[in-house]
C-alpha cells in the first residue's frame, strides 16, 4: 500500500474494477485497485465465457480475467490484495479501510460484485467443503464418476450443470419452477444432455450423510411429497447477493442491498462511483460490466478535474 493520495481508488478487481482501471489508467489518474482475492472476480471462476464478443469459440474465464488484468497493469494501475472493510469522507477526500490499512481517494469505483446466495436449509453449513459448493469450476473434478446436485434453474446452474458433466457420473438439476430461467440456448443444451435430469418444482429440504454429503432430500412443491436423491457432491447455484456491507450507511442501498446510481455510474455522494454487478441493473454479464467501468472511470476524472483541477495527484 502507498502512502499519499490516489487520484482512484477501484474496489474490486473483476470485469467492471479491471476495466474501470483502464480507462483510468489511460486518462493518466493514479489508479489502485483492491481486491481481497486473485483478480478477475466471478469470471476467473468460469469455466467459459461464450457471450463476450470479440471470442467466437468463447474464452475460457481465467483467461479473460488474465488480460483483463495485464492490461489494467500495461495502462499503469496498480492491483493490490486487501479486504476492503469501510469508507469515510475526509475532508474532500475518501478514505477506504482495509485490512492492509487506509488508502486515501480523489473518488472511488465501487465494483465488489455479488457472492453467491446460500439456501439457507439444514445440513448446507455442515458439509460445506464436504461435498457442498458454490463453484463448479473450484470443485467440480473432485466428483470424477459421482452423482452430483445443482441447485437453481439460472445461467449458473445450467452452465455449471453442463460444465459438471465433465467430471460427474450423473447432475441432477433442481429446480423449484417446471420451466427453466436460463437463456434458452442454455436451456437446450442441457435439456439433450444424456447425463442431466431435472427435478421439476423441487426444492431442497436439508443435505444429509455421515462426514460427507451422501444425499440430497427434497420436497415436490405441488404434491408435499418427499424424497432423497443420492448426491456426493451438491452445487447452490439460488442467485446472488451484493458485497456492499462495507458501505454501512454511507450511501443508500435498494432493497436488495444493490447501489443505486444514475447514467453516469455516479451513486449520490460526492466522487463515489459503481460499476458492474453490484449496481442495481437489468443484465449482469462481463459485457455490462466492462461498459459501466468505462462509464463510471470517464466519470471519475471528470469529477476529479472538475472538483481538483487538471494536475493529477502522486502518490510516492
Ligand atoms: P439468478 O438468475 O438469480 O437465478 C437464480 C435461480 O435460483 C433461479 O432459477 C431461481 O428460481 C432459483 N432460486 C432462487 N432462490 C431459490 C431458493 N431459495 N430455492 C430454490 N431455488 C431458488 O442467478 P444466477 O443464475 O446466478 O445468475 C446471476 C446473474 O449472472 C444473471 O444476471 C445471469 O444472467 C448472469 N450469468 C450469466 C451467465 C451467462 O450468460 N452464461 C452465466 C452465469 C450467470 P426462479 O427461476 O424460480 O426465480
Amino acid at each position: 500500500m502507498a502512502e499519499g493520495v490516489y487520484d482512484v481508488v477501484v474496489l474490486g478487481a473483476g470485469p467492471a474494477g479491471l476495466t474501470a482501471a483502464i480507462y483510468a489508467g489511460r486518462a493518466r489518474l493514479d489508479t489502485v485497485v483492491i481486491d481481497h482475492g486473485v483478480p478477475g472476480g466471478q469470471v476467473a471462476t468460469t469455466d467459459m465465457v461464450e457471450n463476450y464478443p470479440g471470442f467466437p469459440q468463447g474464452v475460457s474465464g481465467a483467461e479473460l480475467a488474465g488480460l483483463m488484468n495485464e492490461q489494467a497493469e500495461r495502462f499503469g494501475a496498480r492491483i493490490e490484495m486487501a479486504e476492503v472493510e469501510g469508507l469515510a469522507r475526509e475532508g474532500d477526500l475518501w478514505r477506504v479501510d482495509t485490512s492492509e490499512g487506509p488508502y486515501r481517494a480523489r473518488a472511488v469505483i465501487v465494483a465488489t460484485g455479488t457472492r453467491p446466495r446460500e439456501l439457507g436449509v439444514p445440513g448446507e453449513k455442515e458439509f460445506r467443503g464436504r461435498g457442498i459448493s458454490y463453484c463448479a469450476t473450484c470443485d467440480g473434478a473432485f466428483f470424477r464418476d459421482k452423482p452430483v446436485v445443482v441447485v437453481g434453474g439460472g445461467d449458473s446452474a445450467v452452465t455449471e450443470a453442463e460444465f459438471l458433466t465433465r467430471f460427474a457420473s450423473h447432475v441432477t438439476i433442481v429446480h423449484r419452477r417446471d420451466q427453466l430461467r436460463a437463456a434458452r440456448s442454455l436451456q437446450e443444451r442441457v435439456l439433450d444432455n444424456p447425463k442431466i435430469n431435472v427435478r421439476w418444482n423441487a426444492v431442497v429440504t436439508s443435505f444429509l450423510g455421515e462426514d460427507r454429503l451422501q444425499r440430497v432430500r427434497l420436497r415436490d412443491v405441488k404434491t408435499g411429497t418427499e424424497s432423497e436423491v443420492e448426491a456426493e457432491g451438491a452445487f447452490i447455484y439460488v442467485g446472488l447477493l451484493p458485497n456492499t456491507s462495507f458501505l454501512n450507511g454511507v450511501v443508500p442501498l435498494d432493497e436488495g442491498g444493490y447501489l443505486v446510481t444514475d447514467e453516469a455510474m455516479a451513486l449520490p455522494v460526492p466522487g463515489l462511483f459503481a460499476a458492474g454487478d453490484v449496481r442495481r441493473k437489468r443484465l449482469r454479464q462481463v459485457a455490462t460490466a466492462v461498459g459501466d467501468g468505462a462509464v463510471a472511470a470517464m466519470a471519475a476524472e471528470e469529477y476529479i478535474v472538475g472538483k481538483f483541477g487538471r494536475e493529477p495527484v502522486k502518490t510516492q
